[in-house]
């Protein structure tokens, strides 16, 4: 699947995408960039704020 609107953003199937309230519901809807994210989990984690998509 794809993420985002920029071509480099090729996400396996099977990545984690966490649960929440995130603007996309789907990682090919969202919008956000690289510089988007979020850490959870202490900084352990680092996910996507436009869909919640495990970037770690
Ligand atoms: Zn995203």
């Amino acid at each position: 699947m794809y993420h985002g609107s920029d071509t480099r953003g090729w996400v396996y199937p099977g990545r984690t995408v966490v649960e929440g309230d995130w603007p996309a519901a789907i990682p090919e809807h969202c919008t956000a960039t690289d510089s988007d994210t979020q850490t959870l989990a202490g900084g352990l984690v680092i996910v996507c704020t436009g869909c919640g998509l495990d970037c770690t």
